[in-house]
């Protein structure tokens, strides 16, 4: 098999085989296909599309070119969840303890952020002495005495889709379909769950700008977890505003534990039970409507924060954090963002919103700038409200004074107010699975 055969074969607009696809993925993981060629079929891919079986045999491939999780010593059905990205997005620390405390056995692996979006790793080390990196030995045994670990993506997990990601990313490939659904379905594949939610942002701070695209994007994901042989539903969520009242790491988790004390912000509570209700369907406890219920009841009778604290406790952190919030570091300068007119808020550009909280120091500049975890945004308006000049719109914190003025001009860029009420956009915009999509 010629590598300028499968080039030439995708240029020309025709679907590839599976040995193509496998030939493909296990030569360029190995080094045997220079980057110039797996570039121009990822060029040829981008204009000519994939097949959902070709996306499928791709997706597997990749997952396949590192480690397998084997999950099979823990028992029973095994529900991992994936976002693709938020501002304010927490869902994570609060819903995997949700489902946990209903006995759904909960072994996830994620990320750190990226660009404007937060991750969860990095909250979760926000939490002093939290460990994320553990060994599979620790991970499995916390799993399975207290039915729930999350650590950091194990160095091996889908080799090929790191450095096709890396390639993307320098030839102008990142946002086509078929090559984000198979490089993030390919992790999940390989993370070794049994089935999969997915939490498709659509917004101004998300990947997805608009709910076709997110439609499409999380139809094929859908498609290609099934076919794959793992059940998986997605539902499609707001991102033109940011979720919750905070952003920035050690803020969320402390948003986080509120929603899990069964208080909190009311729009993160509604989204936190709805991805709930879908990974307990998954994982056979009963209908959506039926789960529903159960995870409210999770949250107001302090289960799920109970489940919370035994995993801080079980990777080492200090869960008096988490039974007092107070005891969270402080950042040393506090600033007010105020409204330079009267009106309502008509839009937030979120993607802005998480560049002000980086500049304040709560994401990564770069590679190897680090975390000031106490830094961040406290909203205090959002989309719909009314504020009179003068307002305050925000609270900025951070460790860096000097960070101040630009985190406050960014933040002013994002916040659009006029004089008309908007209407309000629903939180929850659709939901796939493999029957179909629901638009709400
Ligand atoms: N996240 C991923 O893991 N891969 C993509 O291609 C896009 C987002």
């Amino acid at each position: 098999m010629r590598m300028y055969d499968i080039i030439f074969k995708k240029r020309q607009g025709e679907a590839l085989s599976k040995e193509e696809i496998r030939f493909f993925v296990k030569e360029y993981a190995a080094g045997n296909i220079p980057d110039y060629q797996a570039a121009a079929l990822l060029m040829a891919i981008f204009f000519q599309d994939m097949t959902i079986e070709e996306t499928t045999e791709l997706t597997v491939a990749m997952a396949h070119s590192g480690d397998m999780v084997d999950l099979s010593a823990i028992e029973g059905i095994k529900v991992d969840k994936h976002s693709t990205g938020g501002v304010g997005d927490k869902t994570t620390l609060v819903i995997t303890p949700v489902v946990a405390s209903l006995g759904v056995k909960i072994a996830k692996m994620s990320g750190r952020g990226l660009g404007h979006t937060g991750g969860t790793v990095d909250k979760l080390e926000s939490i002093p002495g939290f460990r994320t990196e553990l060994s599979m030995e620790e991970f499995f045994d916390i799993v399975n005495k207290i039915g729930i670990s999350v650590i950091g993506q194990s160095g091996n997990l889908a080799p090929a889709d790191k450095k096709l990601y890396a390639l993307r990313d320098v030839t102008a490939t990142v946002d086509k379909v078929p090559l984000i659904a198979s490089s993030i379905i390919s992790k999940k594949l390989a993370s070794g769950s049994d089935a999969i939610v997915l939490d498709v942002k659509c917004g101004s701070g998300a990947f997805m700008k608009d709910l076709d695209a997110a439609i499409e994007l999380a139809h094929v994901m859908v498609n290609i977890a099934e076919n794959a042989g793992r059940r998986c539903v997605a539902l499609i969520t707001d991102m033109d505003v940011p979720l919750g009242e905070n952003i920035g790491n050690s803020l969320e988790v402390m948003e986080a534990v509120d929603v899990l004390r069964g208080r909190g912000p009311e729009d993160l509570r509604h989204e936190c039970i709805l991805l709930s209700a879908e990974m307990l369907y998954l994982a056979d406890k009963g209908t959506v409507e039926e789960c529903k219920a159960m995870a409210k009841k999770a949250l107001d009778d302090d289960s799920a924060f109970e489940k919370f604290a035994q995993m801080v406790s079980a990777q080492g952190g200090d869960a008096d954090y988490i039974r007092d919030t107070e005891r969270f570091e402080k950042a040393l300068y506090v600033h007010e963002v105020k409204a330079d007119q009267s009106g309502y808020i008509h839009e937030m550009d979120t993607e802005k919103c998480g560049m002000s909280s980086v500049v304040l120091g709560a994401g990564r500049k770069t590679i190897d700038t680090s975390i000031d975890f106490a830094a961040g945004i406290k909203i205090k308006k959002k989309t719909c409200d009314y504020v009179n000049a003068g307002d305050t719109l925000a609270v900025l914190y951070t460790n860096n004074q000097g960070s101040i003025e630009e985190a406050e001009n960014i933040y002013k860029e994002a916040i659009v107010i006029g004089p008309d009420k908007p209407k309000p956009r629903r939180q929850v915009l659709a939901r796939v699975d493999k029957a179909g999509v629901v638009r709400y």
